[in-house]
C-alpha cells in the first residue's frame, strides 16, 4: 500500500506539472495572438464595425470565422497605436455547434469541396465522390428491386463495340434494363441503345454500355459472382457519370442535404472505387505545422 501511495503521489505530481506547463503555454499563445491582431495596420480581419447590423443567421459561403462565434469583449488597448481589430484569441476556441453529421458547415471551397469544423479540426469533403457514393448505394438498391426509371431516346444510339463485346450483350442486357438502359444487338459488332436513365446523357450512356460489355467479356466464373461484379461496375459507372462534378456551386441547403445523404450510406468514407471522400486536418497538426507546438 505504501508503495502504491508513493507511485500515486509521483503520478499526481507529474500530472500537476503537466497541467501547469500546459496552462503556461496557453497563456503565452493567447498573448501572441492578441498582439498579432492588435497590429496598428487598420485591418480588422473582418471584425464588424461598431453599430453594424448583427451577422446573418446563415453562414453562407466563405463566412469569416469571427462572424460565427459570439464576440467576447476584451480590454481595448489604449493609446494612439491601438488598431481597429481586437477580436478574442482564436486558437483554442471551441468549434461551433455541429449542424451536419460531419460537424459545423463552414461553406464550399472553390465550388468543389465542402469545408466543416468538428471537435478534431477541419473536415474537407470532396463533393463529387460524396455524391458518387450516395448514388452508388441508391443504384445498388434499385438494381435489387424494381426497374429504374428510363427515358426513350428520340433517335436510338448505335455503338460500334466490336463483335466479342456485342456477343456479351446477351449476358448483361437484363442487368442493363434494370438500371434503365434498353440495349439490343443491332449488328454483329454494333449494339443499339434505345432508352437511358434520366440523369445520363447519350455520350455517357454509350461509354457506360461499352465499359460493361468489356467487363463482361473478361469475366468468367460462378454466374452469381459475375452478376454481382457487373452490378458493382454498372452502379459505379452510373454513379460517377450522374454525380455532381467539381466546379459546381452548391447553396448551403444543398451542401447540408448532400452531407446528410452521405452520412446514411454504407461507407461515407470511401467511394465505390476506393477513393477517400473525407479529408481531415486536425487542430493539432495545423498548430504543429504553423509552429505553434
Ligand atoms: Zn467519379
Amino acid at each position: 500500500f505504501a508503495r502504491a501511495r508513493q507511485v500515486f503521489g509521483a503520478v499526481e505530481r507529474a500530472l500537476r506539472r503537466g497541467v501547469a506547463a500546459a496552462q503556461g503555454r496557453v497563456e503565452v499563445r493567447n498573448v501572441e495572438i492578441g498582439e498579432a491582431q492588435r497590429r496598428p495596420d487598420g485591418q480588422g480581419y473582418g471584425q464588424p464595425a461598431p453599430g453594424s447590423p448583427p451577422p446573418a443567421r446563415d453562414p453562407g459561403l466563405f463566412p469569416h470565422p469571427v462572424y460565427s462565434t459570439p464576440h467576447v469583449a476584451e480590454p481595448v488597448p489604449t493609446g494612439p497605436s491601438a488598431g481597429g481589430g481586437q477580436a478574442a484569441p482564436r486558437s483554442g476556441a471551441r468549434p461551433g455547434a455541429p449542424d451536419t453529421p460531419f460537424g459545423r458547415l463552414i461553406g464550399q471551397y472553390r465550388a468543389s469541396f465542402l469545408l466543416l469544423e468538428d471537435e478534431e479540426g477541419l473536415v474537407i469533403v470532396d463533393q463529387h465522390v460524396a455524391h458518387e457514393r450516395v448514388l452508388y448505394d441508391r443504384i445498388r438498391a434499385q438494381l435489387a428491386g424494381a426497374p429504374a426509371p428510363s427515358q426513350r431516346l428520340l433517335e436510338p444510339l448505335l455503338v460500334d463495340v466490336g463483335e466479342p463485346r456485342a456477343a456479351a450483350l446477351e449476358r448483361v442486357a437484363p442487368l442493363l434494363e434494370r438500371a434503365g438502359l434498353e440495349v439490343d444487338r443491332f449488328a454483329p459488332d454494333t449494339v443499339r441503345v434505345s432508352a437511358v436513365p434520366p440523369d445520363l446523357d447519350r455520350e455517357g450512356a454509350a461509354r457506360l454500355v461499352e465499359e460493361i460489355l468489356e467487363r463482361a467479356t473478361g469475366l468468367d466464373g460462378v454466374p452469381e459472382r459475375v452478376t454481382e461484379l457487373l452490378e458493382e461496375e454498372l452502379a459505379a459507372g452510373l454513379a460517377c457519370r450522374a454525380a455532381i462534378k467539381v466546379n459546381h456551386p452548391l447553396d448551403p441547403a444543398k451542401q447540408r442535404a448532400l452531407l446528410a445523404d452521405l452520412a446514411r450510406t454504407a461507407n461515407p468514407h470511401r467511394c465505390p472505387h476506393g477513393r477517400p471522400i473525407v479529408l481531415r486536418l486536425s487542430q493539432e497538426e495545423m498548430e504543429r505545422r504553423l509552429g505553434r507546438r
